[in-house]
């Protein structure tokens, strides 16, 4: 087992920690049903086990954005609500009809993919209303025909319309008035979809900053990802801690040598660092062929031997330096490069402020090369 050995780097992932974010936004949902979005491998802390945990702490239903994800949730046992927005034409619909998942349509023609996918059952479908965002969804100029083509297809009997939904661009800033404007937007197109007689089960408009910042945008369905990892949608701006939230993942390395060079020895591709005086440098085995963003070279935080040093030097593929100044440290010591911040190491937040991103990015890009572990 991996276990058996020491590893030269893991991502550990607190699956209590996202129980716990699950219940705390269940509660912020108040009575509207929570969807937890686990795309893109749960935001890299791991699809499944993240799933599975959330089911466990009260997720109504799992978003997927694409159909590998929402079929892959099937195949590990999943047999709840999923819903999986991202389709592109010529891909297997007739696996996720069957396999019961919710999939999404923005235009006519997407509604006769679906009616054309079911065999033994109706397509179960969410019209994707565009309330601003111009990405997926109709612009309010296509809903009659949207909605024309959907009711057509569910009086055959082809599909069955479960939902309505569309997604904002700016919760992050919950007094940005676009949030106001997106709102109205899917408002009215609810409206119109009521006045060809489509009463849609689901509605739903909220991601996290919603969830937690726009209770008007929650309709009766709430559809959190960053969230459920403990990041914050705000990021520095409102951190975890006063959201509730606790971030589940801890990022960690070995160090796979340590050496002390002269003043002047310069770092790394470009030698783009400089010693100042004599040092000691550490090796942390990881690198953008990690996830690591490169834009944290000279800069990435990392506390070692309970101190905060810095990433000296371009980030390589495979390997960062780390400046360790005068501190006592050995191959083999074990360096923390992020967590939920609470032991003075550094947080996503932090890695994504020197790196110009945000937190989602920092989680989500770390690779398959760094193993999970779930405690
Ligand atoms: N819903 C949709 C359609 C999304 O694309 C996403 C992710 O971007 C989410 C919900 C979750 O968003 P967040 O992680 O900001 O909560």
């Amino acid at each position: 087992t991996p276990e058996s050995h020491p590893v030269r780097a893991e991502a550990v992932v607190d699956l209590a920690a996202i129980r716990h974010n699950v219940s705390t936004l269940r509660a912020r949902a108040g009575g509207a049903q929570l969807m937890t979005v686990v795309k893109a491998d749960g935001y890299g802390h791991g699809m499944v086990p993240v799933a599975r945990a959330a089911r466990e702490a009260g997720a109504d239903w799992i978003g997927a954005a694409v159909l590998e994800e929402a079929l892959g949730l099937r195949a590990a046992g999943d047999t709840g609500p999923i819903f999986c927005w991202l389709t592109t034409p010529g891909e297997p619909l007739a696996d996720a009809v069957e396999a019961g998942i919710d999939l999404s349509a923005s235009a006519p023609w997407e509604i006769d993919e679906l009616a054309a996918a079911g065999q033994d059952r109706p397509a179960r479908v969410h019209l994707k209303i565009d309330t601003g965002m111009s990405r997926g969804g109709a612009v309010p100029e296509e809903w009659p025909a949207l909605i024309r083509a959907a009711v057509r297809a569910q009086a055959a009997g082809r599909i069955e319309i479960k939902g309505i939904w569309s997604h904002l661009a700016s919760s992050d800033e919950p007094k940005s008035p676009v949030n106001e404007t997106q709102l109205a937007t899917f408002t009215e197109a609810i409206e119109v979809a009521e006045s060809f007689g489509i009463e849609a089960e689901f509605k739903h408009l909220a991601n996290s900053g919603a969830t937690l910042a726009l209770p008007e945008t929650h309709f009766n369905l709430v559809r959190p990802g960053v969230a459920t990892y403990g990041l914050s949608p705000f990021g520095h701006a409102l951190p975890s801690a006063e959201l509730g939230l606790i971030p589940a993942m801890t990022l960690k390395a070995r160090l796979a040598m340590v050496k002390r060079v002269p003043a002047g020895a310069g770092v790394s591709y470009g030698l783009t660092w400089t010693a100042p005086r004599p040092s000691t440098l550490g090796l942390i085995p990881l690198g953008y062929g990690d996830g690591l963003p490169r834009h944290a070279s000279n800069g990435g935080p990392v506390q070692a031997g309970g101190r905060r040093r810095t990433i000296v030097g371009r980030i390589c593929m495979d390997q960062s330096v780390l400046n360790l100044e005068d501190d006592e440290a050995a191959a083999g010591d074990e360096v923390v490069l992020f967590g939920p911040g609470t032991a003075g190491e550094p947080t996503a937040d932090d890695w994504a402020e020197v790196a110009g991103t945000i937190n989602y990015e920092i989680v989500t890009r770390l690779g398959a090369r760094i193993p999970r572990r779930y405690v």
